[in-house]
């Protein structure tokens, strides 16, 4: 691995922390280089981590990503803030094993044609303003018209982030699918929807159609944009991956006994 870059939160630790890397990496000969690396190393949290994704999305099929946490053990990060020696000695040293993350794609239709976003952890539909009614179809079959503050399609590893306060099922790491949640369904004599989370095996298309998004936000990750003018959302699992460096085995119990 020749070149490299670093992100870092924003606080003193992660940064005191991200300096210590670039040194130690510029002095064992590797290139600085946030144009066009080859590994991303990310300092702080899982959501540094995912800006770090969101800020190589056009070339995320080229670059490495491994994380050290300067917080609680994460679900993007594999070493801890006192293990900044080992991650250092792995990343000069060993040729990593990659673990594959794929991305959902989620496709915003005006008619025919259509817009692509892509997410790692989940694209929610919400609006917080008013009543959200959405006509749900599973290829083109129609499952629910849901009313409430709106729907949440989470992907495994997004599945203890959001869904997971949602109260959707975490899904462990060789599971492939989707997730659908609700987000604060109205469910009465005369407005009735699942309610529980459906799981979704790759290679399905959830699709939702509304009257109106008016007032509606598309939140992906820690991003978002308005539906206004928009008629229909698409959410699949793409080829499109991104790529996590595992120099080490790390167990997902471990991480997710950490959570909480
Ligand atoms: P953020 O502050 O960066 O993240 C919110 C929390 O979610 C942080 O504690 C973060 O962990 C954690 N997180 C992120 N990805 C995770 C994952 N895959 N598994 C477990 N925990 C995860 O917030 P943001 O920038 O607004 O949004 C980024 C992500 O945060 C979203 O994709 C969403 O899933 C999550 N989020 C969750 C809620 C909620 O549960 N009610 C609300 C808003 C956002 P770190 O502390 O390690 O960074
Ligand atoms: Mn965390």
């Amino acid at each position: 691995m020749e070149r490299f870059t670093v992100v870092m939160r924003d606080d003193e630790v992660s940064l005191s922390l991200g300096q210590r890397i670039v040194s130690h990496l510029i002095s064992e000969n590797k290139i600085l280089d946030d144009e066009n690396p080859q590994i991303v190393i990310s300092v702080g949290g899982d959501g540094t981590m995912l800006h770090a994704l969101h800020q190589r999305m056009h070339q995320i099929e080229n670059v490495l990503f491994v994380g050290i946490h300067t917080g609680t053990l994460g679900f993007f990060t594999d070493y801890e803030a006192s293990e900044v020696e080992d991650l250092l000695e792995d990343v000069v040293h060993l040729p990593p094993m990659t673990e594959e993350v794929q991305l959902l794609e989620v496709r915003r239709f005006n008619g025919d044609s259509f817009e692509s976003l892509y997410a790692i952890n989940e694209a929610r539909v919400e609006n917080i303003i008013k009543t959200q009614s959405i006509d749900v179809y599973i290829d083109k079959e129609y499952l629910e018209t849901f009313r409430g503050n709106g729907l949440c399609v989470s992907t495994q590893i997004g599945s203890t982030a959001y869904n997971r306060s949602l109260r959707g099922a975490v899904l462990l790491p060789s599971i492939r699918a989707m997730q659908l949640t609700e987000v604060a369904g109205i469910h009465h004599k005369l407005s009735r929807s699942l309610s529980t989370s459906l799981v979704i095996p790759e290679n399905h298309i959830i699709r939702f159609e509304s009257k109106s998004y008016y007032d509606s936000i598309l939140c992906y990750d820690h991003l978002h944009i308005r539906l206004d003018g928009v008629d229909a959302v698409e959410f699949r699992l793409c080829k499109k991956a991104a790529r996590f460096a595992r120099y080490r085995p790390t167990s997902f119990i471990k991480r997710l006994n950490n959570l909480y």
